[in-house]
């Protein structure tokens, strides 16, 4: 029973490269959701693109000086590098800065003003003078007035997740020049969402309590039982579509209006591509539709985006918003400005070809229910205690003893023995095992049961040993292998939801024609007698992953932690003004260390003989913890030589050398770095 699905992916916002926790989150298990619909038989347009509007996107590219536009195109195209070599299958990968997207939001937004389904409304809203601008979102941080985190944004908490006007923070601050803002009118139009408050609650409170996660039935009854109000759908704002009414002349449309009417825009430019009826997708009550997002984006996805379509009046919602929650990275949660994370190109270049173990230690580890932690020393063990050790050395033994015995020819079986019998049953039925843990979005449980199959494999093996009874008994040899690469066929199919490049690879190494995920149960022989799998020595599908691998991505989580503590030390603010008399009483000149020693008993201080140029003197420095006496030796410094005498541990010092830190904390020589500066010259 063939059904049409839009599947839809959240919109990666386009201001960085994306990481593990995107890819855990969202996209391989939409991946493996939309792979198996069409494994089944499905009609299906897996839909995403790119999110190029919004506040961060315009403060990323002030930062960097140069355009939005630079920003978006730069991101977009890494993102979207990102997935296809990923093996995300979308059917099409649009962006919002796309013409199509921007007349079909146009419309949409015209649509429902003539309906009348905004209120107009003008209101007092958040403006930096300095700045000469409004705002909102993330322009402006304050404490959230639900939770009291002090860092809240304009239009939602990233603490409690609750979503929220602008001018709702406590003590609101502007972001771009720190100055508490003034008030001052504005017209905007606004999505009155307390109209709609009774539809999402027939809906969703009543109509999905069973079959929604718990933990997005939760979030959404929390937010209606809070009661809705108004939002407004409009921004002051020059980066964004225009608002295409009256009186809309320099505003935008609020990014989270635009955003989730990318997959419509997507659809249609897929549509058009493809020869298909856009409609079909999005308006017949047979197609179902599901969001695959990340838990921050529940309220956008189960409150604003179907009341919006509901306004719309034409369109079906969606069928199940299965939100993750999130995924952590050995302990820390991933933080895109704090580095703390694994970027999708870095892995790329760290296991080149190794696409499918990340997928897969992702989704054996997904935050389905709750948050999740990612380990290096858990990826490592997910591929060589199951990718390599059960799936893998199935796989290898099957292909090495069918070349080994019978060239590559697929040997004719006698009568099956009651193991064989059972152990074929056994794999006629995990079509239906997988299909169901996939159907209910548990993607981790789908996992297991995926290796469970490899393991079913493995034990056949090991149990039969068909190179112990090759010596004693060829019948009974040919018959083992004969089911055993029976069981590597349906695994070659079974994976591919979960591991698209093995599939691949896999089927490539048996030959197979290709199978439907209801072959399985329904075909008896799936890979003939007298058919030739490939000959000469097996590719391997998985390879061991070794601790110095591992510990190399442990050592750079590590310096990307201390180069962000580094970067945001602060720095200490200038000191008074002094005149040009003051400076040039300070004698600077490059000189050369010629001897030093440790100061006894004390940890800090090095006794050092110092060519200044005018004479070779003794300065006392405390640096003794950042250098052994012999590394300083022959150093080309800057030295203070006019400073005032003193003794230090009964030593005079005369003078003292310029020193500063580098990211590490460590103490570094202020020295030339040019050959040929001779020592007494002055620094000025
Ligand atoms: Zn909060």
């Amino acid at each position: 029973m063939s059904k049409r699905y839009t599947i839809t992916a959240a919109l990666p916002y386009t201001n960085g490269p994306i990481h593990i926790g995107h890819l855990a989150g969202v996209y391989v298990p939409a991946d493996i959701y939309s792979r198996y619909l069409r494994l089944t038989g499905n009609d299906v347009a897996f839909i995403c693109g790119s999110d190029e509007h919004g506040v961060p996107i315009t403060l990323k590219a002030k930062k960097e000086g140069v355009t939005p536009q630079d920003i978006v195109d730069k991101y977009h195209a890494i993102i979207k590098a990102s997935f296809e070599e990923f093996g995300i299958s979308f059917d099409n990968y649009s962006r919002t800065s796309a013409k199509i997207h921007h007349e079909t939001a146009s419309e949409f937004f015209k649509t429902l003003y003539d309906k009348n389904e905004f209120v107009e409304e003008v209101s007092e809203q958040l403006y930096d003078e300095e700045a000469n601008q409004f705002l909102a979102d993330r322009f402006v941080i304050g404490t959230c007035p639900k939770c009291g985190y002090e860092e809240a944004y304009g239009d939602q908490c990233e603490n409690c997740g609750t979503s929220h006007n602008a001018t709702d923070l406590i003590n609101p601050k502007s972001a771009i020049t720190g100055n508490t803002p003034t008030l001052k009118k504005t017209k905007h139009w606004f999505l009155p969402l307390n109209k709609h408050e009774e539809f999402l609650t027939e809906w969703i409170l009543k109509g999905h309590k069973k079959d929604w996660k718990p933990n997005v039935y939760g979030q959404v009854k929390s937010w209606i039982d809070d009661g809705l109000r108004p939002r407004a759908v409009t921004r002051d704002l020059d980066w964004g579509i225009p608002v295409p009414v009256e009186g809309g002349e320099g505003k935008v449309l609020y990014v989270w209006f635009d955003a989730p009417i990318g997959y419509i825009s997507s659809t249609i430019e897929w549509a058009e591509r493809e020869g298909k009826n856009w409609e079909d997708y999005w308006k017949d009550e047979n197609t179902t539709l599901v969001h695959f997002i990340g838990k921050d984006n529940i309220v956008f996805h189960c409150i604003i985006f179907p009341s919006m379509l509901k306004a719309e009046g034409t369109y079906i919602l969606p069928e199940n918003v299965p939100a993750n929650e999130f995924l952590n990275l050995e302990g820390n949660k991933l933080s895109t400005s704090k580095n703390w994370a694994v970027w999708l190109p870095d892995y790329l270049n760290d296991f080149p070809n190794q696409q499918d173990v990340l997928r897969y230690a992702l989704t054996a580890n997904a935050p389905e229910t709750k948050d999740n932690d990612f380990t290096w020393k858990d990826f490592q063990a997910r591929n060589n205690n199951e990718l390599v050790a059960i799936f893998g050395n199935f796989i290898n033994r099957v292909v090495v003893l069918t070349n080994k015995y019978y060239d590559g020819v697929v040997p004719e079986p006698s009568e099956y023995s009651q193991v064989d019998s059972e152990t074929l049953t056994e794999l006629q039925a995990y079509p239906a095992v997988l299909a169901s843990s996939i159907e209910r979005y548990r993607f981790r449980e789908g996992s297991q049961e995926l290796m469970n199959l490899a393991r079913l494999g493995n034990k056949y093996l090991a149990d039969e040993e068909p190179w112990k009874t090759i010596k004693t008994d060829e019948d009974r040899t040919k018959t083992v292998m004969f089911v055993a690469l029976q069981i590597a066929t349906a695994l070659s199919v079974l994976c591919e939801p979960f591991l698209p490049f093995t599939s691949n690879k896999l089927k490539g190494i048996l030959r197979s024609e290709d199978h439907s995920w209801d072959d399985i149960p329904k075909k008896d022989i799936l890979l003939p007698a007298g058919h030739t799998i490939q000959t000469g020595k097996p590719e391997l599908l998985f390879s061991k992953i070794e601790d110095s691998d591992i510990q190399k991505q442990l050592d750079k989580l590590e310096a990307n932690k201390k180069a962000n503590e580094a970067a945001n030390k602060s720095v200490e603010p200038q000191k008074e003004e002094i005149t040009f008399d003051d400076f040039t009483k300070l004698d600077l000149r490059v000189g050369t260390i010629l001897e030093a020693e440790k100061m006894p008993k004390t940890k800090k201080l090095l006794v050092l003989k110092v060519d200044t140029g005018i004479d070779v003197r003794t300065i006392v420095s405390g640096i003794a913890e950042s250098f052994k006496p012999e590394e300083v030796i022959g150093k080309r410094v800057t030295v203070l030589v006019n400073l005032a005498p003193r003794k230090l541990r009964g030593v005079e010092s005369q003078g003292m050398i310029l020193m500063t830190e580098d990211k590490n904390g460590d103490l570094v020589f202020v020295n030339p770095s040019i050959d040929g500066v001779n020592n007494g010259l002055k620094i000025s």
